[in-house]
């Protein structure tokens, strides 16, 4: 059963829940009636937000002809047989064809919409009901004919990728906010473990040839950034030193790696991590801002004000670095400065939660 939210939010308002009318505060549901409308699938957690044609009636409209889509690692056309996305997805019955069928039209949906193979920190991506629907109906799809078959994979690598990115995206959005915030962090929890689940799936997949060793170093950094999102940054440390191995330039690695040092308390050596980082790309807000702290456990105020001043300078409107640049004034003796860091926060924040509502409002 799918229960879609169609309300605003109210911020710190009693409220009835819209489904028993229990008395709730700052959410829509109970969470007993959250609970029992949970759809396993990423669709209830996607709210539709674009606006006029969104990739699947553009593909509906257009259906019988060859679409330019590239340049993909599958080509740049594909041939949509003169058939609905609905009509195919409603064709997926049972057998390995159809099973594979599932595979290529999830992927060529997800092209469409732009979701990347590679995830960061910062994806997050909208998407219509419309595409939602279709997308959830294929990995049930994919799911139950895994199950009565006992297929170990579908032999399609970017596939389980896409469908944890599509996890790792719904457990993003903020429509988890239903049913209130501790609600939310499990369900988050939740949609990060599935997407978990079809990465370990791509890595322990049989096939392990040369052009599937791509797939395999995506789905090992997908991994071990969602891994690190989840706060299991010990978990995430073979991974990462893997990759690195690999990438020695890529900078959101050594930032990962900072980040580990940091959970462990090595902060001397996170600090090397985040100055590697830094030395790559030194216009990331976040790494100076993660610098920063580590300089700050290492009682070196100063050059961490330096730092979340960089950081600032970088990305204004950064809730975290103001807080905790405030922190590092007060401890400095610098009150004033330390107040007004603290009330700048608030106000983007509070400036957000206007934003939020708004959006949903419309939504
Ligand atoms: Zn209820």
């Amino acid at each position: 059963m799918f229960f879609k939210i169609t309300s605003a939010f109210t911020c710190g308002v009693e409220l009835e829940c819209l489904r028993c009318g229990r008395e709730i505060v700052d959410s829509l549901l109970c969470i007993k009636c959250a609970d029992e409308l949970f759809d396993d699938s990423p669709l209830w957690f996607c709210p539709s937000m674009l606006i006029g044609d969104n990739a699947i009636t553009l593909l509906r409209k257009n259906a019988n002809i060859l679409l330019l889509i590239g340049p993909t690692a599958d080509g740049n056309t594909i041939h949509l047989d003169g058939m609905k996305v609905e009509e195919q997805v409603n064709k997926i019955v049972a057998g390995e064809e159809d099973y594979k069928k599932a595979a290529s039209l999830f992927n060529r949906i997800m092209i469409h919409l732009g979701v990347p193979l590679e995830m960061n920190d910062e994806t997050n991506m909208k998407f219509s009901n419309d595409d939602i629907e279709q997308l959830t109906s294929i990995i049930k799809k994919i799911e139950e004919f895994e199950e009565k078959e006992e297929m170990e994979d579908m032999g399609c690598i970017s596939t389980y990728i896409r469908i944890g990115n599509l996890f790792w995206i719904a457990g993003m959005n903020n429509i988890l906010d239903a049913a209130g915030e501790s609600w939310a962090e499990n369900k988050k929890k939740y949609c990060f473990e599935k997407a978990l689940k079809y990465y370990d799936r791509s890595l322990h997949m049989k096939e392990r040839e040369a052009e599937k060793e791509k797939y395999h170093q995506i789905a090992l950094k997908n991994k071990a950034l969602l891994l690190q999102m989840l706060g299991r940054y010990k978990d995430s440390s073979p991974y990462i030193n893997q990759l690195l191995k690999t990438h020695p330039k890529d900078h959101l690695l050594w930032n990962c790696k900072g980040l580990i040092f940091y959970h462990s308390r090595e902060y001397d050596n996170a600090v090397k991590c985040y100055d590697r980082a830094l030395e790559i790309d030194d216009k990331k807000a976040k790494v100076w801002k993660n610098k920063a702290d580590a300089l700050v456990k290492n009682d070196d105020l100063k050059a961490a004000l330096k730092c979340y001043n960089t950081s600032l300078e970088l990305k204004s409107e950064y809730i975290d670095a103001l807080i905790a640049k405030g922190d590092v004034l007060a401890k400095l003796g610098d009150v004033d400065e330390a107040i007004q860091c603290y009330d700048a926060a608030e106000a983007i924040r509070m400036d957000l939660k206007k934003k939020n509502i708004k959006s949903k409002k419309r939504g």
